[in-house]
């Protein structure tokens, strides 16, 4: 038996026979793997842990985005420097070809959601074990090929996968609607997976018409699919609509055949935690605090990621003991609507462009807000992390984000909008949505 179909079994059988017991067996032995590794090859590990007791890692102290990303350079054990890589994917970014490896490596950058960019590297051993086992829990059917097209903004390791009758295609969602529904046209996938905002513009594609596939599986990711735009999905897509939690910190959690969002405990440890880093039950937001049980690369040891997460206390009618998370609180961006230059129709301008716009002009944003409030203006709040509030680090701003901001309507062939800038600070309320990118108006608003 070759490796990747042997790995998949494995995962198949993990997913539908593992109780808690094994489980949590499996995790710590692999934890522990992963950070007697991490601390032999990474600087950074190195002097983090110092002092500290490596056979207790739910203890260890905890990373995040920011000191990740500081500390690049030591972080990863390849030896390769922070800015090689982020040069590297910057011009992936430009080009659009997504194809090359970097020395041997996996490397891909995403702006994500704490306002700083995330850089994630694999091995191309790596990547097909997570591939292999993301697809061993996929409600793929049976019979004839399998066509997935994948619509994201940043590529990421995992999403170019062509094994058997299973592939897998990325189409940018940096075009007009039009192109995208031409590509798409042309794929016929039979399976097609957007965040739930792109879907919903999908579907209204399909209800008028234009858009022409008839996919018999549809993914939602990255944000977090509400009951009325999942029963909008079904009724146009005529199918259940399954759901996909990924970051750029790892392929969380995926829906089972039941619809159910289940963690991928076999390649995770998932913590959820309360403002003291104390376990929370079942049934109570906390924050996520991920421990990655593959990547050697960049070793993600108990890393707080910005989300907050609901697990679900009531067992899986599907029969896996691999835990249910019932909602995600948080990555809820809105879509944005230009107005089309002349014919003045309505364009969409995927949310997370807005923010890639704001957080790459400055790696010092605490917190942000932006919200269009009518299709030609903006109002974006930036709250700076304290060192960095002056006014020469305001006047970056100034000059940089209006334009930018601008440019992303014209490549979406829309009228400029205003772009008004305030800095304050902002703080988030621990039950709210974390809301970011915001549309104040509704499309019939206006159009
Ligand atoms: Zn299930």
């Amino acid at each position: 038996m070759s490796n990747l179909l042997s790995a998949f079994v494995k995962a198949r059988w993990r997913f539908k026979h593992w109780d808690q017991a094994k489980i949590h067996k499996f995790q710590e032995r692999q934890a522990s793997k992963i950070v007697q590794y991490a601390v032999a090859n990474s600087k950074f590990y190195q002097s983090h842990y110092n002092n500290k007791n490596l056979d207790d890692v739910a203890q260890l102290p905890l990373i995040d985005k920011q000191i990740m990303m500081e500390n690049f350079s030591i972080f990863n054990t390849a030896g390769l420097t922070k800015e090689e890589c982020l040069k590297f994917c910057l011009r992936n970014e430009e080009t659009r070809d997504f194809s090359q490896k970097y020395k041997n490596f996996i490397i891909g950058m995403s702006t994500g959601t704490s306002g700083n960019r995330g850089l994630e590297m694999v091995t191309k051993k790596e990547a097909s074990l997570i591939q292999t086992t993301f697809i061993s829990r996929f409600p793929i059917p049976l019979r004839g090929r399998f066509r997935l097209a994948f619509i994201l903004r940043v590529f990421s390791p995992g999403f170019n996968v062509n094994i058997g009758k299973f592939q897998m295609k990325y189409v940018s969602p940096m075009d007009t609607l039009e192109n995208i529904v031409e590509k798409l046209n042309q794929m016929q996938p039979t399976a097609l997976s957007a965040p739930s905002s792109m879907l919903k513009i999908l579907a209204e594609a399909k209800q008028e018409g234009s858009l022409k596939i008839n996919p018999n599986l549809v993914v939602s990711y990255a944000e977090v699919l509400s009951p009325d735009t999942e029963q909008y999905l079904q009724k146009i897509f005529a199918t259940e609509i399954l759901e996909v939690y990924k970051c750029t910190e790892g392929m969380i959690a995926q829906s089972c055949k039941e619809g159910r969002l289940h963690i991928n405990e076999d390649l995770l440890i998932v913590e959820v935690v309360d403002e003291n880093e104390n376990p929370v039950p079942p049934g109570t937001p906390g924050h996520v605090i991920v421990t990655d049980l593959v990547k050697r690369t960049t070793p993600i040891i108990r890393y707080r990621l910005n989300d907050i997460l609901t697990l679900d206390p009531e067992p899986c009618p599907c029969g896996s003991n691999f835990r249910v998370i019932k909602q995600i609180q948080g990555r809820e961006d809105d879509m944005y609507l230009g107005q089309r230059n002349g014919t003045q129709q309505p364009q969409f301008i995927f949310g997370d462009y807005i923010r890639r716009a704001i957080v790459s002009t400055s790696d010092h944003i605490r917190e942000y807000r932006a919200m269009q409030e009518n299709p030609k203006k903006i109002n974006i709040e930036l709250d700076l992390m304290r060192e960095f509030q002056t006014a020469e680090e305001e006047s970056i701003f100034l000059s940089e984000l209006p334009t930018k901001i601008t440019q992303l309507f014209e490549r979406h062939d829309c009228e400029s909008p205003e772009v008004n800038i305030v800095f304050k600070s902002i703080t988030h309320d621990f039950n709210l949505k974390l809301r970011r990118i915001f549309r104040n108006f509704k499309k019939s608003d206006y159009f």
